[in-house]
């Protein structure tokens, strides 16, 4: 399949993984909009959260669980963070490939 999300949890294109389990693969942004800007991506492809089947969408518990982990370890869990899911065209997805940023760093403005 041409994801590259797919692309990168099959080893093919490399990536900065920073944890990885059965369900999810977390790696650095490759284009940074704050100084820690982490994604959780699903293993499984699935191109996007309004595709969460009722069983899948435990996923999404775990994907948070892991992301509040990483904030811990890399330093923003004080200093406060975002989680982000962008949802289709005007949401702002580019990858069809469900994933949650971690963004923090810097003062995040909204809007
Ligand atoms: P979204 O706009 O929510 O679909 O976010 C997709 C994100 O994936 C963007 O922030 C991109 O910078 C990031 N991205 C795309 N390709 C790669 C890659 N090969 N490695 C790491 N991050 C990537
Ligand atoms: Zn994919």
């Amino acid at each position: 399949m041409d994801c590259v999300f797919c692309k990168i949890v099959a080893g093919e294109i490399p990536s900065d993984i920073l944890y990885q389990d059965e369900e999810v693969i977390a790696f650095r942004d490759i284009n940074p909009i704050a100084p820690t800007h982490l994604l959780i991506v699903s293993k499984k492809h699935i191109p996007s959260v309004l595709h969460l089947t009722d069983a899948e969408a435990p996923l999404i518990g775990h994907m948070t669980k892991v992301a509040n982990q990483l904030a811990r370890e890399y330093g923003v869990a004080e200093s406060g963070y975002r989680l982000v899911i962008n949802c289709g065209k005007e949401g702002g997805q580019l990858v069809p490939h469900l994933h949650m940023h971690l963004l923090g760093g810097r003062v995040l403005k909204w809007g």
